[in-house]
């Protein structure tokens, strides 16, 4: 009874953001990519609120005794079967009623047919709704894990660190929701298994990982140096990622904007198109992807329990996807802007780590 209360819980919550996204008010933005009709694609966005209003109502329903607030500790295992199952229904829904891309069943199985779909009249942006679930059930898990902790073994420094880190790095996407209109996943990717599944359970349960893997452990041991030392990699990753993902989008919404009263935009170009040179995008080709692991290894430095490996597969798993992600990158700005992406490398010669790689 347990475990099927916990599988049908990521269905209810689906059900639960998607009303919300629908009914609370949003901004209404134009994205980067164009739509069937040749028109920049319209979105509503109100990441922030539907998430702030589930986090408030997971505290109301735990205050009024109606859930407890650990239950997704307590049904984790239910509820990431019940997320896995659901990501894979969406994935069957979207790929199979599709026009094929003339690729094999698995390859659009898994990559996906459709490129942008849009639903409910054009209110709800599949691809965006995927992320603001993914954010909103992590959100959640992260509070009900670190509750869980808490209520065995008290206040631990490293485990609040942890758990803020994380809400920092999710309000973060969310108050920049629209810059996310000008990522990799909106222009190149299509909506598939990678992105469906990815988004409805691998990124709102696995990004749990070290929390819910040392969630029971006793042994915490995070001395001040080892809480300052994951601050400052977390910090420094944050401004990595979210200085050049600004300076790019910037510079793509006004290409002479000074980016922070400093950076100005120093290109290359060949008359119609032009690559930024300076700031973030001077010292490597994708200083974002570093910040992504930096911020990834504060987080797993500040829990605490740096010997056990179960949470340094969190930093392991961005280093898996965003070292590929950099060479696809790579070679599709290379078939994009030819000789302009060359002298761009020339100027630029690292791929994420400045004067390393
Ligand atoms: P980027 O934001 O780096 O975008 C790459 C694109 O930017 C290129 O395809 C090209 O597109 C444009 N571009 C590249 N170089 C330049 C340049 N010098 N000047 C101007 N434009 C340039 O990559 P992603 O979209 O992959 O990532 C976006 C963010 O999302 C990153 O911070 C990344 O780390 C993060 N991310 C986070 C994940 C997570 O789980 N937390 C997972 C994956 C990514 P164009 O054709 O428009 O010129």
């Amino acid at each position: 009874m347990s475990l099927l209360a916990g599988f049908l819980t990521p269905w209810i919550l689906c059900l639960a953001i998607l009303i919300l996204h629908l009914v609370l008010p949003a901004r209404h933005v134009e994205g980067y990519v164009d739509g069937p009709d040749g028109k920049k694609l319209r979105y509503r966005l109100n990441g922030m609120l539907v998430f702030l209003v589930c986090i408030a109502g997971w505290f109301a329903l735990d205050h009024f005794e109606i859930l407890r607030a650990t239950w997704l500790y307590e049904e984790r295992v239910g509820s990431a079967l019940g997320a896995i199952v659901m990501g894979l229904v969406f994935s069957f829904a979207l790929v199979l009623p599709a026009p094929s891309s003339g690729k094999s069943f698995a390859a659009d199985f898994f990559l996906g047919r459709l490129k942008n779909p849009q639903f409910f009249s054009n209110r709800v942006d599949a691809k965006m709704f995927l992320y603001l679930f993914g954010a909103a059930v992590l959100g959640l898990n992260l509070l009900s894990f670190a509750m869980h902790r808490y209520q065995r073994f008290g206040f631990e420094p490293g485990i609040a660190l942890h758990v803020g880190m994380f809400f920092w790095f999710l309000l973060d996407y969310l108050t920049f929701e629209r810059v996310h209109l000008y990522t990799y996943d909106i222009f190149a990717e299509n909506v598939g298994f990678k992105l469906g599944w990815g988004c409805l359970a691998f990124y709102p349960y696995f990004y749990a990982v070290g929390l819910w893997s040392v969630a029971d452990l006793e042994g915490y041991s995070a001395p001040t140096w080892q809480l300052a030392l994951a601050a400052i990699t977390f910090f420094a990753g944050w401004c990595c990622a979210r200085g050049a993902n600004m300076q790019k989008f910037y510079f793509k919404t006004d290409p002479d904007h000074v980016f922070l009263g400093v950076f100005k935009p120093e290109v290359v170009t060949d008359g119609q198109r032009s690559l930024l040179c300076s700031g973030f995008w001077g010292v490597s080709r994708h200083v974002n992807y570093l910040g992504e692991i930096l911020m990834a290894t504060g987080l797993t430095l500040a829990l605490g329990f740096i010997t056990e490996p179960w949470p340094w597969l969190y930093p392991l798993y961005y280093v898996a996807l965003l070292v590929p992600r950099q060479f696809d990158d790579d070679k599709r700005c290379a078939e994009k802007y030819g000789p302009l992406w060359d002298e761009y490398v020339k100027r630029v010669p690292k791929r994420i780590v400045p004067f390393l790689f």
